[in-house]
């Protein structure tokens, strides 16, 4: 799960990590007044949406309206608000259509003297976190990490056991901070490791750290992804969810108990279980598809479900044709195939769709769709699926 600039800073600072002072607008007013508020002299306004990029990102309805911007007066606070809030800010992470800026976070400016990279991550295979830094930070570190990996470096740490001082000691030296800034290294560093793992973290990310003027280090960006399957344990943190910056199809699955995660091809997918998911992706990918989505129904899914999937994958426009994969095993075959004359009863196919059955239960399930008026391509295992689904989304 994301959560907003703002919303990380406030749990940074909660956790003894340094931020700047900053205060939340969703109007050009309360833009003003927090401009005000901040000092008057010096403030940057960021609008708040969950993707990155947002310093070099601009604003589809004014194309010279960057989603970070310095305002030395309130006009230009103003200004700035008016053109970012209610407007779409296309960023490298956002896709063309831009996200829509519902809030804006206005901040007192920075004395930067360095901008460096922190990041966090669960290294999978290694099953530790991984600390990421780099002397190359702020807008640039994809760059960094495509061109020049080896300025970026890694440190593993033991969840139980937290980043060790002598660990510390290594980053500083990685990162050149003189001796001015090894005490506010040290802070800043083992309180945002402590933070990832006690919140379930699956990314915490300061791009830019900086170094200010008076050797302090603050973070300027704030960028913190949670586990989902852990935010039982956090109810505080599932609160912040934004489900306005969502896909707003992933929410109504998620709500219907489905896995459903969009995607750009044109092959809708309805399968059960995550790995056979994933191999019906790969299939298609390799016979010349491209899938319109992952949808796992679940072993248990019900007619309702497979209804509110159906739905789902027809109301994507991409989608010109649909693989249904089942393997049989808790779910039986004659469900799937009740769900899907429900389905067609209720929804309505409007592009071919392929059916591959295997399992419990799979001689009535065919019989089922055989005997039924729905117009529905068969298909005996997964090469067979793959190829006539694609043949018929071409
Ligand atoms: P994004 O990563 O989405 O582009 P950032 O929050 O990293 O957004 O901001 C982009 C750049 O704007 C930073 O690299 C930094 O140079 C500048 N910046 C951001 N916040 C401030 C601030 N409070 N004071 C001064 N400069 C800032
Ligand atoms: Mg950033």
């Amino acid at each position: 799960m994301k959560i907003h600039e703002f919303q990380a800073k406030r749990i940074l600072a909660d956790h003894g990590v340094p931020v700047p002072r900053g205060i939340v607008a969703t109007s050009p007013d309360q833009a003003a007044g927090a401009f005000d508020e901040l000092g008057g002299t010096l403030a940057v306004v960021k609008a708040q949406i969950h993707a990155g990029g947002r310093g070099k990102g601009t604003i589809q309805e004014h194309p010279e309206q960057h989603g970070v911007e310095l305002v030395k007066s309130q006009d230009q606070a103003v200004r700035v608000a008016s053109q970012l809030l209610g407007n779409h800010l296309v960023t490298i992470q956002t896709g063309p259509e831009g996200q829509n800026v519902r809030q804006i976070l206005v901040e007192e400016g920075c004395d930067i003297a360095r901008e460096l990279y922190l990041g966090i991550v669960l290294d999978r295979s290694a099953k530790q976190p991984v600390l990421m830094v780099s002397t190359e930070g702020g807008m640039d570190i994809e760059k960094v990490a495509a061109e020049t990996p080896h300025l970026i470096y890694k440190t593993y740490f033991d969840p139980a056991l937290g980043l060790g001082s002598y660990q510390v000691r290594k980053l500083c030296y990685q990162l050149g901070l003189d001796s001015t800034s090894v005490k506010s290294a040290e802070r800043f560093v083992k309180s945002l490791c402590r933070l990832y793992v006690q919140l379930d973290c699956s990314l915490a990310e300061i791009n830019p750290l900086v170094v200010t003027g008076d050797g302090e280090l603050l973070a300027l960006d704030a960028k913190i992804n949670f586990d989902e399957n852990a935010l039982f344990r956090h109810s505080e943190i599932a609160e912040l969810r934004d489900l306005s910056e969502e896909e707003p199809a992933e929410v109504r699955a998620a709500a219907a108990g489905l896995s459903y995660v969009k995607l750009d091809g044109n092959i809708g997918c309805l399968v059960n279980g995550a790995g056979l998911a994933m191999a019906t992706m790969d299939i298609i990918k390799h016979h010349g598809g491209e899938p319109a989505n992952f949808l796992d129904v679940g072993g248990g899914a019900k007619v309702e479900q497979v209804t509110e999937a159906f739905r789902t994958l027809l109301d994507d426009q991409n989608v010109k044709a649909v693989l249904v994969n089942i393997f049989g095993g808790i779910m039986r075959c004659t469900t799937i195939a009740n769900a899907l004359l429900e389905a067609y009863q209720t929804v309505g196919f409007s592009v071919p769709l392929v059916v591959r059955l295997e399992g419990t239960e799979v001689e009535e399930g065919r019989r089922i769709i055989a005997d039924s008026d729905v117009d529905i391509i068969t298909a005996d295992g997964l090469t067979d699926a793959a190829q006539k689904v694609v043949a018929a989304a071409g």
